[in-house]
């Protein structure tokens, strides 16, 4: 075997002691077909079960199982974050720990890459979960997400995706945010596609969310838009609204100077004074906002050293 690592399958898990050795075995019989050299990077996402336990009797027998485990349960996003971080592979695949995914769609997905694309999104189109709690929320939100974003796909959410990991590994995740990988890489000019894969239901353990994350994810589009159309220039986005709210509110207020000066009219208790000062202000602090937003981008894009989470084990890496 070459040192030379071609696939990295990461996979974030919490609480999932169940489901690990189950998809540790089914993984094997798929990656050994492949013909590539690959690893597989489990990340215990500060398990409170015997997760960790059972990862670890893997990884003491095959060492082409690297673990990682975190300090405490950061997320999703941060798990898959340092997952990434890790991976040595050209091509990473991203799976859920749960058995949700199968891993017989990975070849499938590592094909449709090979076609040239950066991300191929998986779409779990007949998927097995409440309709009222999950499917529907995440129909709304996968085409609010498509049109805001403009990188159309059926199911942001699903967390089996195959990625060149040079573009991968350019992203700086935080929060919540793993579910808009792809919509993030279309600053850095990503080819993206999405091919229809299985899903399972879960039989193992809890699903980890619950439906308050509609409304982190509602915050998150905003936030995607922003950073996609608007890092380089914030300026723009506040100074626009700002500049605005500040014309009109002078415009406002030179007409009461006039009325007040020149036909000696009373402004003391015209609601327009108050919304005259009230846009001023705003006027004023939004542009303030946009010049301090402007410096902020120019540090953000030169410390790109820190990371959103704490490593506190690491085996055969
Ligand atoms: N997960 C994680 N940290 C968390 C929550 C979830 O690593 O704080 C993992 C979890 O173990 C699973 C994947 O992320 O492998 C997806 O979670 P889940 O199956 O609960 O999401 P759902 O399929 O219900 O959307
Ligand atoms: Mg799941």
């Amino acid at each position: 075997m070459s040192s030379e690592v071609y696939l990295s399958v990461v996979i974030p898990a919490y609480n999932e002691e169940e489901n690990v050795p189950i998809l540790y075995e089914r993984l094997k019989v798929v990656l050994e077909k492949l013909d590539k050299d690959y690893e597989i990077v489990f990340v215990d996402d500060g398990s409170k079960d015997s997760t960790w336990e059972r990862l670890k009797e893997i990884a003491q027998r095959d060492k082409r199982v690297k673990l990682i485990r975190l300090r405490k349960n950061y997320g999703q996003t941060a798990a898959m974050y340092a997952g990434f971080q890790h991976a040595k592979g050209e091509v990473i695949i991203t799976m859920d720990a749960d058995l949700q995914n199968d891993p017989e769609d990975i070849p499938r997905l590592m094909e449709k890459l090979q076609e040239g694309y950066d991300i191929v999104s998986g779409w779990r189109k007949d998927r097995k979960d409440p309709f009222l709690s999950r499917k529907l929320p995440s129909m709304v939100a996968n085409w609010i997400i498509s049109k805001a974003t403009g990188v159309e796909l059926h199911d942001y959410g699903c967390t089996l995706k195959a990625y060149r990991s040079d573009i991968i590994k350019r992203l700086e995740l935080y929060g919540d945010m793993h579910r808009f990988l792809p919509a993030l890489t279309k600053r850095l000019g990503a080819r993206i596609t999405e091919i229809p894969v299985k899903h399972h239901p879960r039989i193992y353990g809890k699903s980890k969310y619950g439906i308050g994350r509609t409304v982190r994810v509602i915050l998150d589009i905003f936030l995607v838009k922003f950073l996609n159309e608007y890092l380089n220039k914030p300026m723009y986005v506040f100074g626009t609204v700002g500049f605005f709210l500040l014309s009109l509110g002078l415009l406002a207020l030179f007409y009461l100077i006039f009325i007040k000066l020149f036909l000696d009219e009373s402004i003391g208790r015209r609601p327009l004074l108050i919304l005259s000062v009230l846009f001023i202000l705003a006027g004023i602090q939004l542009i303030s906002t946009g010049i301090l937003a402007e410096l902020l981008v120019r540090i953000y894009y030169r410390t790109k050293e820190e990371k959103p989470f704490i490593v506190e084990e690491k085996i055969n890496l």
